[in-house]
């Protein structure tokens, strides 16, 4: 039988059609479809009680032509080494398409965090960071949080890798964690900025349609951080949440759902089954939930050549990595549904990271304000780039977006040369 399609398949047939398509340079091609350095690390952690369990992590550094390299760490039972590469390959199409000095990375752990306690979790995420050592660094790997993480998590981290630095070092370090707690050195508005990124391109994406927010509906997939800030932002532009979905189901109600009041549910519950303000739906009847605007925001191949029929949405804007297929892709156009594609529509969270890494470096601390004007201009020039691609290769957006960072990169590397 011939293997299943993966995540990693569809950006290689991406970057592929991209390539083509800009006829890009086929040693610049060859250096971009490999990572440079990949690290899988088993490691023993003692737990609470005394056990001994052996864990595997991973770190993918994809390429740093543009910068350090920089990218999410995620726990998630499922892990491996495959979804690793393809998200490090990610964040350096996003931090190309957004002009970030940044390279691509990811990395994380196979495990299911909701099953450890508090205690466990920080044992975890700590001989992790240790394991790594060199393999990070401030001005080498940067980290940043992702599915299963969050900025506790990243304060674990930077605690572990400080505390292996010299101490004259170490407050010249911080920057090698993005997501931290405020108090810890975080940036205003790193925690909202995926979602901020997302609600400003809805925005925009509105204004170029002349289509009207008060009053629209949205649906979104995964209410995690990604999905629950996109929500609570989406809110204040007049648009109305009817439908969420989360591991443990799905929720609709027409009159409408307040993300703040699910957000303190979840907040509490971990989950949103149960939620009494809404009424339970099984997934078909989610991803058929009439709607103007999705939020897919879970994790990859959601949007596929069983599921993009049922869609009855105007604009799919992608939160998540990886949620549409190729063939999801193409039913998509067929409906006349637009979409803006992940690695423009979530690089929000990258931004801001750049951002909480330029004021450690410079002892600077930025107001929410101007955290958040930077972040528009960033991502709006980042999709005007994208539409201009799309006009001058008269391609759809996704292809556009891959071709826009493919011609940065190429840019980088013909004037740089290779050595020797
Ligand atoms: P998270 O762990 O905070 O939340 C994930 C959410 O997805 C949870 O609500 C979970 O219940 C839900 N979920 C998991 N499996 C599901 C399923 N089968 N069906 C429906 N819902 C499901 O993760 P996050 O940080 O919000 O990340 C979500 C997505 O956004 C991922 O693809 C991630 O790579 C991407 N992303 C995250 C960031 C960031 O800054 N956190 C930045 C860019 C992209």
């Amino acid at each position: 039988m011939p293997k299943q399609k993966s995540f990693c398949d569809y950006v290689v047939e991406h970057v592929n059609q991209a390539a083509t398509l800009i006829s890009l340079d086929p040693y610049i091609h060859s250096i971009l479809t490999k990572t440079i350095n990949e690290v899988t690390i088993n490691f023993p952690v003692k737990m609470e009680d005394g056990r001994i369990e052996m864990f595997t992590g991973y770190r993918v550094q994809h390429n740093n032509v543009m910068g350090p390299f920089e990218g999410g760490i995620r726990f998630h039972p499922t892990l491996g080494i495959e979804e690793v590469r393809v998200l490090a390959n990610c964040m350096t199409w996003k931090a190309a398409i957004a002009n970030i000095p940044f390279g691509g990375a990811s990395g994380g752990i196979q495990f299911d965090p909701t099953r450890y306690t508090f205690n466990d979790l920080e044992r975890i995420t700590r001989r992790f960071t240790f394991a790594l050592g060199n393999n990070i660094g401030p001005e080498y790997d940067i980290l940043a949080p992702d599915v299963g993480t969050n900025s506790q998590i990243m304060a674990w981290i930077l605690d572990t890798y400080l505390s292996t630095m010299p101490p004259h070092k170490r407050q010249a370090c911080k920057h090698v964690v993005t997501g931290k707690p405020i108090k810890s050195g975080g940036s205003q508005g790193r925690d909202k900025a995926t979602g901020q990124g997302i609600a400003f391109l809805v925005q925009k994406w509105a204004e170029e349609k002349n289509f009207n927010l008060k009053g629209a509906t949205y649906i979104v997939q995964g209410f995690g951080n990604v999905g629950s800030w996109t929500a609570r932002l989406l809110k204040p532009l007049g648009v109305r949440l009817i439908a969420v979905e989360d591991f443990t189901g799905a929720i609709f109600n027409p009159e409408g759902i307040d993300p703040d009041d699910l957000c303190e549910y979840v907040k509490k519950n971990r989950k949103i089954a149960g939620y009494a303000q809404a009424k339970s739906v099984d997934h078909k009847t989610f991803l058929q939930t009439r709607a103007d605007i999705f939020v897919p925001a879970a994790l990859e191949n959601q949007i596929n050549s069983e599921t993009a029929p049922l869609l009855n949405v105007k604009l799919l804007a992608e939160g998540a990595n990886g949620p549409t297929d190729p063939e999801g892709d193409q039913i998509l156009r067929k409906k006349g549904i637009d979409l803006i594609p992940d690695i423009l529509c979530n690089s929000g969270g990258l931004i801001v990271s750049y951002f909480e890494w330029l004021q450690n470096k410079r002892s600077e601390f930025w107001e929410l304000e101007e955290v958040d004007s930077k972040l528009h201009t960033k991502i709006i020039s980042a999709y005007n780039l994208v539409i201009d691609k799309s006009k001058e290769l008269k391609a759809d957006l996704r292809t556009a977006a891959y071709a826009s960072a493919l011609s940065r990169l190429e840019r980088v590397y013909k004037r740089r040369g290779i050595f020797p």
